[in-house]
């Protein structure tokens, strides 16, 4: 059977449960084989405190430790500069080989910028598209995507075949829950229990991490 694997980037600083149920919930609803977290690179000098690539790798490697079927890519953190999706897709296509058929995960905002990205129109050459809608969206689809859709959206998720090129829509549940809030909480010494895996909120305190004063 061809491997079947969804792709989820984001800055994980930190992971939470909002990560971990969005990734679950898709790994469930579509049977998949693996579902890979890829920390992304981003530039040293973001404005909020934050952990250093290798950290946030490592909370990562902390929550799926015990989850099946979720793994960490650290592919994007090899290089120093924040990677663009289509490289990113590209290597693991180096990898993986055209047949395994890839998932990219994306929420309704970042879906609705796509045409922003560079090389977008090359993504569902390397991959289909899954996005994850919530019910309190606001963005609205923009008109250079309006033709896509209609050429490329098959029924659901379980109609997604073939190693990449169309899209799907699956509903999620909102967990309201952000690593900027975590952040802030940490900053102002507030608990952010139940937010996320204790193993991550161990490695927090243990490291010291999101104490220090915002600078921009
Ligand atoms: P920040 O608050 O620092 O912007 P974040 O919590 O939004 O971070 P990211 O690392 O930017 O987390 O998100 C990575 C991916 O996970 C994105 O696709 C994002 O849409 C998704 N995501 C973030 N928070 C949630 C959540 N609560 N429920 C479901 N998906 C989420």
């Amino acid at each position: 059977m061809t491997q079947r694997i969804g792709l989820l980037g984001g800055t994980f600083d930190p992971i939470h449960h909002g990560h971990l149920r969005a990734a679950l919930e898709v790994r469930d609803a579509l049977g998949l084989d693996q579902v890979r977290l890829i920390p992304s690179a981003r530039p040293p000098h973001r404005a909020v405190p934050g952990a250093n690539a290798e950290q946030r790798l490592a909370m990562v490697q902390l929550a799926i430790a015990d989850v099946a079927g979720l793994f960490a890519d650290a592919r994007e953190l090899e290089r120093d500069a924040p990677s663009y999706t289509v490289d990113t897709l590209l290597s693991l296509r180096a990898e993986l080989g055209g047949e395994v058929q890839l998932i990219l995960l994306l929420g309704w905002d970042a879906f609705c910028g796509l045409p922003t990205w560079h090389r977008w129109q090359s993504l569902l050459e390397l991959a289909h598209l899954l996005v994850l809608q919530r019910p309190d969206q606001s963005v609205e689809l923009p008109e250079a995507l309006k033709d896509l859709l209609a050429a490329r959206t098959v029924s659901s998720p379980a109609a997604l075949a073939g190693p990449a090129g169309q899209i799907s829509f699956m509903q999620q549940t909102p967990l309201a829950i952000s690593a900027t809030h975590i952040r802030a909480l940490c900053q102002a010494g507030q608990s952010i229990d139940f937010l996320l895996p204790s193993s991550v909120q161990h490695y927090i305190a243990a490291h010291g991490l999101y104490r220090a004063a915002a600078h921009s």
